[in-house]
């Protein structure tokens, strides 16, 4: 994903329930999200409820920067529906302690004061606001009053703004899928999904709370998300600037010996192999990388193998309008090797063929040939 040709954003969190899990979710969910781009995330900071009165419970906050092909309604709609998947209900009572608010407090230099508020005004005025943008984003002008971020911050009382040293999120900048970046400090990611993955430890008779297991939980969680990886990429993302004329061009491309690692679907144990994406240009040629790509943002999820293959053959179909696309994939499947039948040696091949590898005998026998 490239940033550069995509607005960029500024987004708050903000929680005052249960905030210990709902705030690295609220980022997770974001990183996960196949329209947003997170590139970095403030340090967590903890201050007093401004309007629920004294016995409101504190807040946690941070900002996000990150980049988005959203337009600003979208994006709105997109942090509604991650608010309600971490079940914040938009009640009555402005003031509500709630498990998450996510707000655009930017998006690019878009001035919006009629339906969206952008800038949120509270980027101007409420510490809590302010200070994590400019933890995040010290540079970002405002639009209006062209004030960096660090300045608006630094004019604001922030006295009753903390950080939480203790509470870490993960950013794209911090190598989100490295186990080992900061042992040290006590780091967050997935706070639902590490406990199912020490629920499940439990299940099969190990003990979570032994020295090798300790970190199992966070790495998994990790693993998965990297693992599955292609539910947060787009093709469109993939495909990206990677397009170009090429007229004239009537000669079968052929990119063999792509590796790919997926999971069945069935057992959620691995199957890989290699794959080979063919096509008969009209006109149109793709980057050669892009085609290991596009067979990553399928793979990337829980499949079985013919549903990849026609998938990607679907993919390069859409991009490249070509006369012609054939997708052969040879994988191994883990859930018969170390299970059931285990039929070690066995592979299974699938095919797709669309347009002209479909309809004429030739243009198949010379993809054969190639083969
Ligand atoms: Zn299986």
């Amino acid at each position: 994903m490239t940033p550069d040709n995509r607005t960029q954003v500024l987004i708050s969190v903000g929680t005052n329930l249960d905030r210990r899990k709902h705030l690295p979710e609220a980022i997770r969910l974001l990183r996960r999200n196949r329209f947003l781009d997170v590139n970095e995330v403030s340090r967590v900071f903890e201050s007093p409820s401004v309007g629920g009165g004294a016995s409101a419970p504190d807040f946690y906050n941070a900002a996000v920067h990150a980049c988005t092909g959203l337009e600003p309604k979208e994006l709105r709609d997109e942090l509604r529906h991650i608010e309600a998947v971490l079940g914040r209900v938009r009640g009555e009572d402005p003031d509500a302690p709630r498990t998450i608010d996510l707000d655009i407090a930017y998006y690019d230099d878009l001035v919006d004061t009629d339906g969206l508020r952008i800038p949120d005004p509270d980027v101007l005025t409420a510490p809590h606001v302010a200070v994590p943008i400019a933890d995040v984003a010290a540079e970002w002008v405002h639009p209006e009053t062209s004030q960096t971020a660090y300045e608006i911050a630094s004019a604001l009382d922030t006295t009753r703004v903390r950080v939480v040293p203790d509470l870490h999120l993960m950013s794209r900048k911090r190598s989100s899928f490295d186990d080992n970046w900061d042992d040290d400090r006590l780091e967050v990611y997935a706070p639902r999904m590490e406990a199912l993955v020490h629920q499940h430890l439990i299940e099969i008779g190990e003990d979570p709370e032994r020295e090798g297991l300790l970190r199992t939980p966070l790495r998994v969680a990790k693993a998965t998300d990297y693992i599955t990886s292609g539910y947060a990429t787009s093709l469109e993302d993939v495909v990206n600037n990677a397009i170009f004329d090429a007229e004239g061009a009537d000669e079968i491309v052929l990119v063999k010996d792509i590796e790919f690692y997926s999971m069945c679907e069935h057992h959620m144990l691995p199957f890989f192999g290699k794959a080979a994406v063919a096509y008969l240009p009209d006109d149109k040629i793709i980057g050669l990388s892009k085609m290991a790509r596009i067979v990553d943002l399928y793979a990337r999820r829980l499949q079985v193998q013919e549903r990849l293959t026609n998938q990607v053959a679907r993919a390069v179909q859409d991009v490249l309008n070509p006369h012609g696309v054939a997708v052969v994939m040879d994988g191994r499947h883990l859930c018969m090797m170390m299970r059931g039948v285990q039929k070690q040696e066995s592979s299974t091949v699938t095919s797709a063929m669309l347009g002209t590898f479909k309809s004429d005998a030739r243009t198949r026998a010379e993809l054969l040939d190639l083969l």
